[in-house]
């Protein structure tokens, strides 16, 4: 059963006060916060486990590397990928991501070549495409989302031509919360025989995540907004694409041989695992995937449905509230505006004076604003460890904004 205060319990900055007022964290889209064990374990790896991975003989390198080397598989499980040798450890989703623009994309597209994306992709998502853009004169195609921030899958589909390479989408919107049918994404485009890569930074802490299901070619994740460290990530690759992804950084761990005049490389995913990498944060996270999966998946995306309908209703309930998204698979992620009233910068100051932590701003997603029109919006992103009395403290810290500002 999910319990609550057990889980805000193993939180420990939750019981800490902001502005002399208890925090209410509402940012965790831009970052979750951390649990004890996660915190333990990195002050263990580092205080009585800590070495370089792989290449040492001795007693520590070899505990280092097998914690290191045991969160591939834990990831494995978290996304059911089915073998742990297609997961690729990185440093978070925009690593993940650039990571396919120079090793996948880059050496088999031309001039002319299309890249289609749904305009609510964080700028990760979009910039390293950009890179092919400018180098190569690859086209960007952009799918809009409809009023409601629903991205239908038949116009994803429908905007790949014959010289589509590749679909890139998020599974969930850090704006507009909004979840993207992805599954019928990468059947629709894989009948047309276009790969499709996942952004999936905002999903898999929301919702249990299949991409053995989903049909993925490319499942981007990234730690820390998984209650883990920063600098802690991955990205699956499925078999096919694996194989014939080139390396993008070169560099100690990823090759077998090297002489002055050839260099073989190391079997995936390791081939593309180069230098010394982030090991501690690696450790942490594979802590955060035990703790999330010890509270249960299902539980807490059970949690976090009942709370963003309460956030929903009470937030519907300020009439001089624009809530961006309405979309009815819309995740516990709520960025709004509030009618004649000052900028998000000056809102996210008031709140943050009643202790509540939201995000002010373009949230990494520039087209988007500009479909939607808005300069900058507040987000309140919900996480595990939220509550209802927190949904209440965040309405009466509206409330006063609406009274000073509008
Ligand atoms: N994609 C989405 C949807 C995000 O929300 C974020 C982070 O805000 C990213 C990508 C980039 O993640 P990171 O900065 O951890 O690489």
């Amino acid at each position: 059963m999910f319990d609550i205060q057990k889980v805000r319990d193993d939180f420990p900055i939750l019981g800490r006060q902001v502005n002399g007022k208890p925090l209410v964290y509402l940012d965790n889209g831009a970052s979750a916060q951390k649990p004890q064990v996660v915190i333990d374990a990195i002050y263990t790896a580092y205080a009585e486990e800590y070495a370089n991975v792989h290449r040492g003989l001795h007693t520590l390198s070899t505990i280092a590397t097998e914690k290191y080397e045991g969160v591939r598989a834990k990831i494995a499980h978290f996304l059911n990928s089915g073998s742990e040798d297609n997961i690729i450890l990185n440093s978070g989703t925009t690593e993940g991501i650039n990571m396919v623009s120079y090793g996948w994309a880059a050496p088999r597209m031309q001039a002319g070549d299309e890249i289609v994306l749904s305009i609510m992709e964080h700028h990760a998502n979009i910039v390293p495409w950009h890179f092919l853009r400018e180098r190569l004169g690859v086209v960007i195609k952009w799918v809009d989302v409809d009023s409601n921030g629903d991205l239908d899958p038949e116009a994803v589909i429908a905007a790949i031509g014959p010289k589509t390479k590749l679909v890139a989408v998020t599974h969930m919107s850090n704006v507009l919360g909004t979840v993207v049918d992805v599954k019928a994404i990468c059947a629709g485009a894989h009948a047309k025989g276009v790969p499709v890569l996942v952004d999936g930074s905002q999903s898999a802490v929301h919702m249990p995540v299949d991409v053995t299901d989903i049909g993925a070619d490319f499942y981007a994740i990234t730690g820390h907004k998984l209650y883990g460290p920063s600098g802690s990530g991955a990205i699956y690759v499925a078999p096919d694409r694996m194989a014939e992804m080139r390396p993008f950084m070169g560099g100690g761990d990823m090759i077998r041989d090297v002489t002055r005049d050839t260099v073989t490389y190391n079997d995936p995913p390791m081939k593309f695992e180069a230098g010394t990498p982030g090991i501690v944060q690696t450790i942490g996270l594979g802590v955060a995937l035990d703790y999330m999966m010890d509270v249960g998946m299902d539980a807490i995306a059970a949690h976090e449905a009942d709370l963003s309908a309460y956030a929903r209703g009470k937030l519907d309930g300020l009439n001089w509230l624009n809530i961006q998204g309405q979309s009815l698979t819309k995740g516990a992620i709520f960025s709004f505006t509030i009618e004649g009233a000052a900028h998000a910068h000056d809102i996210s100051t008031v709140l943050d004076k009643k202790g509540v932590a939201v995000r002010a701003g373009t949230h990494c997603a520039m087209p988007l604003m500009e479909h939607m029109g808005v300069g900058a919006t507040c987000r309140a992103s919900f996480a595990m460890y939220n509550t209802t009395d927190e949904v209440d403290v965040l309405i009466d810290a509206l409330e006063l904004c609406h009274d000073l500002f509008a």
